[in-house]
């Protein structure tokens, strides 16, 4: 496994304590090292053979993003505007997203098609049976959190596109383009609530706390220690897997009884917002247990134990 990137060729390290608000993956090693990181941690794994389907999907998603057609991007003065107003210039909610995330979606179909079970097989038939327009509902019931009568089954694949498009969005765009926004608990890149945040090591975010987007892979910061739905300092508690390393901890808030996953790159450089979240679903049945809700999705595992958007 490769190390993971800490900086990126050619961008300007920020001054000494300058923190770097944002961090947008790159563009070309995003899926294929949360691939590597699913497979990795799938050995010895009970949930094994989940873990190496969704290292297909994730595979599926870095093959789609390498070949995603050109589409329209925020222009200057629209990024400028965004910048200004603290909002996400490509927001979920209001960007008008291109058709080409369904051409995404067909190729992540056929792709995953090879590896996946019976079961799976008849929801990736079911999609492709979908017209365009209710892949365009699906969409949307997904990016706005309705996951009440959702088709769960489905959600991951329709998910995966999305996060190939936005993906190509955020990392066409660069860090740049974006400015923190007003609302910390929303990527300041597409709106979205993150999936789980990491305290980054190296460079001039060594031990910064970064939350990760659950659907255009940007990272944003946030100080430690607080919570990240409600901004609550107080009431912080740190609960962990007896027996881990403690690389993947639930944060959780007295306030507003919710939590998010914390992972520590210091005790494992390895960590991935998203593989490790779905490796660590022992932690999500813990805490759903003590009553606390999650308070941002992982869309390859929608839970509605998952506060709404
Ligand atoms: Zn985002
Ligand atoms: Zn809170």
């Amino acid at each position: 496994m490769s190390t993971t990137a800490i900086l990126q060729p050619g961008e300007i390290e920020p001054p000494v304590g300058e923190i770097p608000f944002l961090y947008i993956p790159a563009r070309d090693s995003v899926f294929r090292e949360r691939a590597v990181r699913l497979r990795a941690l799938a050995q010895g794994h009970v949930m094994q053979e989940f873990l190496l389907f969704m290292a297909d999907l994730t595979d599926a998603q870095h093959a789609a993003l390498a070949v995603l057609a050109q589409v329209p991007l925020p222009s200057a003065a629209q990024t400028a505007l965004g910048r200004e107003h603290g909002m996400p210039p490509l927001s979920v909610q209001s960007w008008p997203r291109d058709a080409a995330w369904q051409k995404a979606l067909a190729q992540i179909i056929v792709h995953v098609m090879k590896t996946a079970t019976p079961t799976a097989t008849r929801i990736l038939q079911r999609l492709q049976a979908m017209d365009s327009a209710a892949l365009e509902t699906f969409a949307t019931e997904i990016l706005a959190g309705n996951f009440d009568d959702m088709d769960l089954g489905a959600a991951p694949f329709v998910a995966a596109a999305l996060q190939v498009y936005w993906t190509h969005l955020s990392t066409a765009l660069g860090t740049r383009a974006f400015a923190a926004g007003d609302i910390v608990n929303l990527c300041p890149v597409c709106a979205s609530p993150p999936v789980s945040s990491v305290v980054r090591i190296g460079g001039a975010e060594n031990a910064l706390r970064y939350l990760c987007c659950s659907v255009c892979n940007a990272q944003w910061h946030m100080v430690r220690v607080k919570c990240s739905n409600c901004e609550s300092t107080a009431g912080i508690s740190y609960f962990m897997i007896a027996g881990t390393s403690g690389a993947v901890k639930a944060e959780a808030c007295e306030a507003c009884g919710t939590y998010l996953k914390i992972m520590h790159m210091d005790k494992d450089q390895y960590v991935d917002p998203v593989a490790d979240d779905l490796a660590t679903l022992a932690l999500d049945l813990m805490m759903d247990e003590s009553g606390q809700l999650r308070s941002g999705p992982n869309l390859f595992l929608i839970s509605t134990s998952t506060l709404a958007a």
